[in-house]
């Protein structure tokens, strides 16, 4: 509550509804941008928010070019040229999809339509905090399930917790940030056969470009699942924020009576169609993410440190315990590298580094090994 001291105007703020007025103020992420503010650094290597090092496809720069003078006017609400296309790529019907700035926007809807105030929703403790934040700030109940011990998401138990709790949404990063782990397309089928029947999953697939087609559930679309893909990872237009949902009729109904018409820009939505047109560009990246994971894997080795398997664009590093692992998030900051860190045990004494360029994974592998020089020293004095 904020007080005035001008004479004559309301001593306190108006009120918020009492709902919004009781969350607590937690944001799920400090940018970068801020970070760099504290640490008195004007830019930061950003190897924190799994954003793609290789930039955005040729194609869809050109395209965004071409379309910045017409900024003047809205982008077109039904984004219909980005889901006729994305339509024909996922074998499904334009009225299958909703588009999105993001996935972190897809979430709130699917949280706002399906998860009343007080309803329960599942996650694994720890995932991805932009889910968590949407379900606190409609007022809706999370009930969590630990990760296992190997980084790994529990999914028969987020299936019985669903029983126990009579959930409406279930929801599963998959592969999962930020442990990078990877649940094969014949265990989420197992999976979502084990749900009870009046759940909905929100099956996250931001990283789902770094896997095999094959790999992921078919592209049926299935009465019990939202799908959310995303621009931000692969494609490396996170700024431009794009992403879009998968899902019945009914359902990308019901979003569109809530969704915001007008947020996702002209130029993004020209980006993200053009970078659908540019394969080759984002195989590439694919690759190229794989060979800087083993990079990773290979500095951690070097330093008889352990890595959690990653199907993603980063790698976890285990520190030894989360007093070191945030020491080490502090110290590299310092050194003008950004990292974030897992914020719940058991993964809390890891490291999350995202795969930058060959020069980027140098740069870090420098800072890593200075870091920990520098650690053994102050253990030892
Ligand atoms: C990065 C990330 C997102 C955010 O995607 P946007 O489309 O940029 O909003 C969502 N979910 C997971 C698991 C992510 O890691």
């Amino acid at each position: 509550m904020s007080e005035r001291r001008e004479s004559g105007v309301r001593e306190r703020s108006i009120e918020a509804t009492p709902a919004i007025a009781a969350l607590p103020a937690i944001r799920p992420f400090v940018a970068p941008e801020e970070l760099a503010r504290r640490a008195g650094r004007t830019d930061l290597l950003r190897l924190g928010a799994n954003e793609s090092a290789f930039g955005p496809p040729p194609r869809a720069l050109e395209a965004m070019r071409a379309e910045l003078p017409r900024t003047s006017y809205y982008g077109d609400p039904e984004s219909v040229a980005l889901r006729e296309t994305l339509a024909a790529r996922h074998a499904c019907s334009p009225d299958n999809i909703t588009v999105g700035a993001g996935i972190d926007d897809l979430l709130g809807l699917v949280v706002r339509a399906y998860c009343a105030p007080g309803d329960v929703s599942v996650s694994t403790l720890g995932s991805y905090p932009t889910y968590i934040y949407h379900v606190i700030g409609y007022g809706a109940r999370s009930e969590t399930v630990p990760y296992a011990a190997d980084g790994s998401v529990q999914l028969p138990a987020l299936a019985a917790r669903a029983h126990e709790t009579r959930a409406r949404l279930v929801y599963l990063a998959n592969p999962d940030n930020p442990s990078g782990a990877f649940a094969s397309r014949r265990a989420v089928a197992s999976f979502v056969d084990a749900l009870p029947a009046d759940t909905l999953l929100v099956l996250d697939e931001a990283y789902g470009d770094f896997v095999d087609r094959s790999e992921l559930l078919p592209d049926t679309i299935d009465p019990r699942i939202v799908r959310m893909r995303t621009f931000s990872k692969a494609y490396g237009l996170a700024g431009a924020r794009v992403g879009y949902c998968i899902a019945p009729r009914e359902t990308i109904e019901t979003f569109a009576k809530i969704r915001l018409q007008f947020h996702v820009a002209r130029i993004s939505q020209a980006g993200a169609l053009a970078a659908l047109d540019e394969p080759d560009f984002i195989a590439n990246v694919v690759a190229e993410v794989a060979r800087g994971r083993s990079d990773y894997e290979a500095l951690a080795a070097r330093f008889a440190r352990t890595t959690l398997p990653s199907r993603t664009n980063f790698v976890c590093i285990d520190i030894g315990s989360r007093e070191r692992a945030e020491a080490m998030v502090e110290a590299l900051l310092q050194r003008g590298v950004f990292v974030r860190k897992p914020g719940a045990p058991p993964l809390d004494g890891h490291i999350r580094v995202t795969v930058g360029t060959a020069d980027d994974r140098l740069r870090f592998g420098e800072a890593f090994a200075e870091t920990l020089l520098a650690a053994q020293r102050h253990a030892r004095s």
